[in-house]
């Protein structure tokens, strides 16, 4: 990544493995809902969690900082980003125009091969959504959710549109919120209706993607009005064992 390399500068090899695995592991929190959106996370604290020194952790939320998924402030600390209602709208219409033009690509691009196996996992994606499952098996759901809409892109045959895909982490921000708005299931057949569209015409493939993305978005924009009201900046407060700390919410 040029930006991180930019900040960082050269490291050894070790530092990079070990920053690379700090940046997974806090992210992949952030998505769990374990670090939750205002949660103030301490450096110290989630190297002592990471079992890592101050160095891999520090560059790691420095990545997620860029990223958009963590913000710093002088002399208060670092925390979860809040998305303002701004932020939220861009990302949506991002992810709209790349993923609708990915969906049309696909719909245009797909060989039978490709076709058979989207719909497979369309099928599969359907099952997984309506058969509940603790937190770890949320997580492989929604890990499968990205893999299914990364596939779409690659069917599309453009590398350019999926690379920006996931730059932009449009896919990745899709899970924050609805990790942070509990959406938790989905209507039936969402993502075999999706599959078929983007095998078919044209057209279809556009408007069904369109509808898909806006899916579930109100939910999500009062979700976020409500971390907002409630999650000013707090200064972390010292705990053993949790690098986040969070009032409770209803
Ligand atoms: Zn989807």
């Amino acid at each position: 990544m040029v930006s991180e390399r930019l900040i960082v500068g050269r490291r050894s090899p070790k530092i990079e493995s070990l920053s690379e695995r700090a940046y997974q592991s806090i992210r992949d929190n952030i998505l769990r809902g374990r670090y939750p959106l205002g949660a103030a996370l301490s450096r110290r604290q989630l190297a002592e969690e990471l079992r890592m020194s101050f160095l891999p952790v520090s560059e790691a939320v420095q990545r997620l900082e860029i990223d958009g998924l963590l913000e710093s402030k002088p002399r208060v600390g670092t925390r979860v980003r809040i998305p303002t209602r701004q932020d939220i709208l861009e990302r949506y219409a991002l992810r709209e125009a790349l993923e609708t033009q990915a969906a049309r690509l696909c719909a245009e691009h797909a060989d039978e091969d490709g076709r058979q196996g989207l719909l497979k996992m369309g099928f599969h994606l359907d099952q997984l959504y309506g058969s509940g499952g603790d937190e770890e098996f949320l997580f492989s759901v929604h890990t499968y959710h990205l893999r299914f809409h990364l596939r779409i892109a690659e069917l599309g045959a453009n590398s350019l549109l999926r690379g920006a895909i996931e730059r932009e982490q449009v896919l990745v921000f899709n899970w924050l919120f609805d990790t942070a708005a509990r959406q938790r299931s989905l209507p039936p057949r969402f993502h075999s209706e999706l599959a078929a569209a983007v095998t078919g015409s044209v057209e279809d493939a556009d408007r069904t993607m369109r509808t898909h993305i806006r899916h579930g978005m109100d939910r999500v924009m009062e979700a976020m009005d409500m971390s907002t009201a409630e999650n000013g900046w707090r200064s972390p407060r010292k705990t053993r064992g949790s690098a986040a700390k969070t009032e409770k919410r209803p």
